[in-house]
């Protein structure tokens, strides 16, 4: 059977209009929306339409679309008000803190961030 559009994973459904989500932001390439467990005042997703199931699975060929989504985040980011600063946060496999095994790029803001993250 021939996979999914968008992949199998909760974003997948969320990109197939399956979940219903309020979009803050849509393209050909990827979609934005809050997280539903924001870690911080602001928190949203970038995540690709393409199903790439994690960045370590990346080829070469979806450099642009991987630069795209964090401009896509800086956008967003901006018309949500993040004028002092904000985190862009990729979660890499297993050690890296990855649950859903669909590319994205998490945008924290809102509040002063701090390092070393957990
Ligand atoms: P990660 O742990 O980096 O894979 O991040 C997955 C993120 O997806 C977590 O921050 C979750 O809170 C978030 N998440 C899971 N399901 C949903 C959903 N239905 N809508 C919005 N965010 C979600």
């Amino acid at each position: 059977m021939a996979a999914k559009a968008g992949g199998d994973t909760i974003f997948g459904k969320i990109i197939r209009g399956e979940i219903p989500c309020e979009f803050l932001h849509q393209d050909d390439k990827c979609v934005a929306f809050k997280d539903i467990e924001p870690q911080a005042p602001v928190h949203f997703l970038v995540v690709p339409k393409k199903p790439i199931s994690r960045l370590s699975k990346a080829e070469d060929s979806d450099a642009e679309l991987l630069g795209h989504l964090m401009i896509v985040g800086k956008k967003v980011a901006e018309q949500l008000g993040l004028m002092k600063g904000y985190r862009l946060i990729l979660n890499e496999g297993p050690e890296g803190g990855q649950s859903v095994y669909h590319v994205h790029l998490h945008v924290c803001g809102g509040r002063q961030m701090n390092w070393p993250p957990g």
